[in-house]
């Protein structure tokens, strides 16, 4: 069985701006790639499991979606981190959906996908509300990153 860092993507690895879609919009947390960086060397599967409504409304299409995650990664490896996965929610709220979190189920899907140990893994995330409730639900370990905007950031245009 393997082990995960499951993690969310706005606000946790590249700063939140709502419903944006666009690569040029990418701004990566400098302590985010240094967490993905140090759960890889300890073997570590790094999977992104991320609520984008954005679809469902309609403001970005999957391929848009799909694109921005490619370059996200793209970035990511330049410094030395990477995603081995994203798993994304596409659906509204009122849909109530099961892949929505703080619902578990993309995590439950990717803990088939990869025979993942989750008692060995954890999630990580902006949110208590989120990505917290989310990890209590599953029972697993979590950790909430408290953002101030202070924070060390790359632009896009630096992972050129
Ligand atoms: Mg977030
Ligand atoms: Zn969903």
């Amino acid at each position: 069985m393997k082990r995960a860092l499951f993690i969310d993507r706005d606000g946790t690895i590249n700063v939140d701006c709502p419903y944006c879609s666009k690569p040029e919009d990418i701004k990566m947390y400098v302590d985010a790639i240094d967490l993905i960086k140090s759960y890889r060397k300890f073997g570590y599967l790094v999977i992104v499991i991320t609520n984008q409504s954005g679809i469902g409304r309609k403001f970005f299409s999957e391929k848009e979606l799909v694109e921005f995650n490619d370059s996200l990664n793209r970035c990511l490896r330049k410094f030395g981190a990477s995603v081995d996965r994203f798993y994304y929610c596409p659906h509204l709220p009122e849909d109530k959906c099961e892949c929505r979190k703080p619902n578990g189920d993309l995590v439950v899907k990717a803990v088939k996908d990869y025979d993942i140990d989750l008692t060995a893994s954890i999630m990580v995330g902006d949110r208590d509300d989120i990505d917290g409730e989310m990890a209590r639900r599953l029972g697993m370990h979590y950790k909430i990153l408290t953002r101030k905007n202070n924070e060390k950031i790359i632009k896009y245009s630096e992972c050129q």
